[in-house]
């Protein structure tokens, strides 16, 4: 379980979760990047600026 740093929802990842995994809260939408899996931590992906090399 981890929390929406957003909206303060609560999240239910599976157990396969990795660190850096991008989930979306089903709450309010945001893009939330896995930061740590042991808790589980979230934080506010980066906006649309991927690199995508090229
Ligand atoms: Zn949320």
């Amino acid at each position: 379980m981890a929390e929406c740093p957003v909206c303060a929802a609560d999240i239910q990842l599976p157990e396969d979760t990795v660190k850096g995994e991008l989930i979306e809260c089903p709450d309010c939408g945001t893009e939330l990047e896995v930061t740590s899996v042991n808790p589980f931590t979230l934080a506010e992906a980066p906006s649309e600026e991927e690199d995508w090399g090229e």
